[in-house]
């Protein structure tokens, strides 16, 4: 080590995950590694034509979620469905679940009991078992979650598959995971300007809330796909938005791509989201993330067949790579999309949890079970 202090952030995550594997490439590789670092999960031969791919995601208060308005069931879900997101994105299974937890002082057995049925709930939807863990003591509430899923040998998808002249896909809508957390945020402002007075205005807004509070991962794409007979050339789940997903299909495939503005997929509410706070809808699905949803794309002989598909849409074209990322729309024409907001679309900004003062456990929590009746959603088949 040397007396040099250069900030983690002046590498940025994708540069700091790329630094790693710099110190990492001595260690000697095995013949049953089939991807390490760069996909969605890392995948390893488990037996004879069959492959095992394992992904590990982080849930930190402050950071990722805000403890005053995501009830403990739901973030033990969300804490679940990420981690099953990444295995679905290799066009895989989820098999098992390990969890690590990291409890505060002003945590309850209460709240733990009913994070873990929200992990039982995703684990028996999901069709996985959770098999052990770790327990500790924290400074913040610190959920790590480790799975690991199955897929046949020729089945296995890769971010690298992508080739010139295939069309993109993504399932559902997106977008709205963005929308809700704009509520939510709105909303919790509101409740700490006017306390007492405070009248919640969720009602309007349940949708996009579900969406970002409880994300389904789209295990069911899987079976989907495979009763149609497709297999995607490449896939990955939508954590961080279109912008960002596509850019990692292009790099890790050495191909460009364009991105039809007008294909993207929307639910009216998240449309309506937009309208009100004065925003580019366009910009939620872009760089708002956390859809969850599966951004893929198909050998063009298979488009009649993602075309007579539900919930798939078909929202552009790879092509060379020196073409670069771009999106098309009639307004703008083709225009360079890159990874994280750029001028024409306003990007919307970081998220500071921290900023919003949730540590105290009781006041200023907004009621959702109450305010909202999100407790009587149904475990399975919700947004499926
Ligand atoms: P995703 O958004 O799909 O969860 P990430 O962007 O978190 O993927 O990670 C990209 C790749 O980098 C994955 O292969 C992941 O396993 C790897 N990775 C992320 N953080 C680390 C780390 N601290 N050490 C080693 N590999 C990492
Ligand atoms: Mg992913």
């Amino acid at each position: 080590m040397s007396d040099t202090f250069t900030p983690v952030a002046s590498l940025g995550e994708f540069g700091l995950i790329g630094r790693m594997q710099e110190r990492l490439a001595g260690i000697p590789r095995s013949e049953n590694l089939i991807e390490g670092i760069g996909d969605d999960a890392a995948v390893y031969r488990a037996g004879e034509g069959q492959l095992h791919v394992v992904t590990t995601d982080v849930l930190i208060e402050g950071v990722h979620f805000d403890r005053s308005f995501i009830p403990m069931p739901f973030l033990g879900w969300k804490s679940i469905a990420v981690n099953v997101s990444d295995v679905v994105a290799m066009n895989a299974k989820p098999l098992y679940a390990t969890v690590s937890i990291g409890m505060p002082r002003n945590f309850s057995v209460e709240m733990m009991d009913a994070l873990y049925d929200g992990m039982a709930d995703a684990c028996k939807a999901y069709g996985m078992e959770l098999v052990g863990g770790d327990t500790s003591t924290a400074h913040a509430l610190y959920i790590s979650i480790t799975v690991i899923g199955g897929v046949a040998e020729q089945d296995v998808v890769f971010r690298r598959g992508a080739r010139v002249g295939d069309y993109i896909c993504v399932t559902g809508d997106v977008g709205g995971s963005y929308a809700g957390l704009k509520v939510l945020l709105d909303q919790r402002q509101a409740l700490n300007d006017l306390g007492d007075a405070y009248e919640p205005e969720l009602e309007a807004h349940q949708y996009v809330i579900r969406r970002q509070l409880r994300p389904h991962a789209r295990l069911d794409v899987i079976d989907l796909l495979q009763k149609a007979g497709i297999k995607p050339t490449s896939m990955i789940d939508i954590s961080d938005g279109i912008a960002s997903e596509i850019h990692h299909i292009a790099l890790r495939s050495s191909v460009g791509a364009t991105v039809r503005i007008p294909a993207l997929p929307f639910d009216p509410e998240t449309r309506a989201v937009a309208d009100q706070f004065l925003d580019d809808v366009d910009a939620y699905a872009l760089f708002g993330g956390e859809d969850y949803e599966l951004l893929f794309t198909v050998d063009p002989t298979d488009v009649g067949a993602i075309d007579a598909m539900q919930g798939v849409s078909i929202i552009g074209n790879i092509e060379e790579a020196t073409k670069g990322v771009r999106t098309y729309s009639p307004e703008t024409g083709l225009m360079p999309l890159h990874p994280a907001g750029y001028q024409h679309f306003d990007g919307p900004p970081e998220v500071d949890y921290a900023s919003l003062d949730s540590d105290d456990e009781n006041d200023n929590v907004i009621r959702f079970d109450e305010d909202l009746g999100l407790d009587d959603i149904e475990v399975s088949g919700d947004g499926a």
